[in-house]
């Protein structure tokens, strides 16, 4: 009884159990009418005409007692169960197009739109107004919210996990760029972080250049020691002394793996030293003995020929 659609789209997943007639009800659909309505022998029931859609058919069977008397129990369980399925995926279809427009949309918003976005949630604006009054002691959400809630889109607290995170790439930031540490304390960058998200704290220009820029510099040492304590062959160290800018005497040592690997190990101030040779010589000897503690396995050593060194051979 029902005809096979020629040309365009292929038939979909329900179209066997629908009675398909070639007269169209718009540009797209023809008109489908449910084969089970069809053949329920009832002359009071008319028989709806859909589009011949495949979700607008699938509802229609999720609902056709008609439909639903051919089969037995266990035979119903399993095509409800795909109708289900098919419902659940175009859900998330649906979701995925959305969130794709939303995140569209986001990246085109200027600040008008987010402060409107904000004002329309009165507990977080709230939280905002008061940030702009300069206190960085943000309410928000410290959970993080399901994907397709709004809330997921909003600013959260960071623990205090994330928190060392930041302060961390705040701290590569700078030095990276080569800005001055006040650059966490003005106005103008304040702003802009706060504008990316309320609740991310600057730290103050103090603890940047003092703890978190410490416990870094530790953080890095510890690394570059245990990737020269994993040395099997042995490593080279390079010793070189240069003076800087402000005229202090620096002593740079360089550690080179088995492997090539180069790793810049420290630079001291010597200048305080009333003769460089033979603070040369001390300062290679305090080193060596102090890899030796750290279990370092040191097989050569490489100085320049400046005076200084030339006598500490
Ligand atoms: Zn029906």
């Amino acid at each position: 009884m029902s005809k096979k659609p020629h040309g365009g789209k292929p038939p979909h997943k329900w179209t066997s159990y629908f009675y398909i007639s070639d007269e169209k009800r718009n540009k797209t659909y023809k008109t489908a009418k449910c084969l089970a309505c069809i053949n329920a022998n009832d002359s009071s029931l008319i028989v709806e005409e859909m589009n011949n859609k495949r979700e607008r058919c699938r509802n229609h069977l999720k609902d056709c007692s008609r439909f639903k008397a051919q089969f037995n129990e266990e035979e119903w369980a399993s095509i409800y169960a795909s109708i289900l399925q098919e419902q659940e995926e175009d859900r998330q279809k649906r979701l995925e197009k959305t969130r794709g427009k939303k995140r569209l949309r986001e990246n085109d918003n200027d600040n008008q739109d987010v402060t409107s976005l904000v004002s329309t949630l009165p507990s977080i604006n709230s939280t905002f107004t008061s940030l702009s009054t300069q206190s960085i002691q943000p309410t928000f959400l410290d959970t993080q919210p399901s994907n397709d809630s709004i809330l997921f889109y909003m600013p959260r607290r960071l623990t205090t996990e994330s928190t060392k995170h930041w302060y961390n790439l705040v701290l590569r930031a700078t030095v990276s760029c080569g800005w001055p540490f006040r650059w966490v304390e003005n106005d103008e960058a304040r702003e802009m972080i706060r504008f990316a998200n309320p609740s991310l704290p600057l730290p103050s220009r103090k603890n940047l250049a003092g703890s978190i820029l410490e416990d870094t510099a530790k953080d890095i040492k510890l690394s570059l020691e245990s990737i020269a304590q994993s040395e099997k062959i042995g490593l080279t160290v390079a010793f070189d002394g240069w003076k800087n800018v402000v005229k202090q005497s620096i002593l740079g040592t360089v550690i080179i793996t088995s492997s090539g690997r180069s790793i810049v190990w420290e630079a001291k101030d010597i200048s305080a030293e009333r003769s460089r040779s033979e603070e040369a010589i001390n300062q290679i000897e305090t080193w060596l003995d102090e890899s030796k503690k750290k279990g370092l396995k040191i097989i050569c050593i490489v100085t320049d020929s400046a005076g200084a060194y030339t006598a500490a051979r």
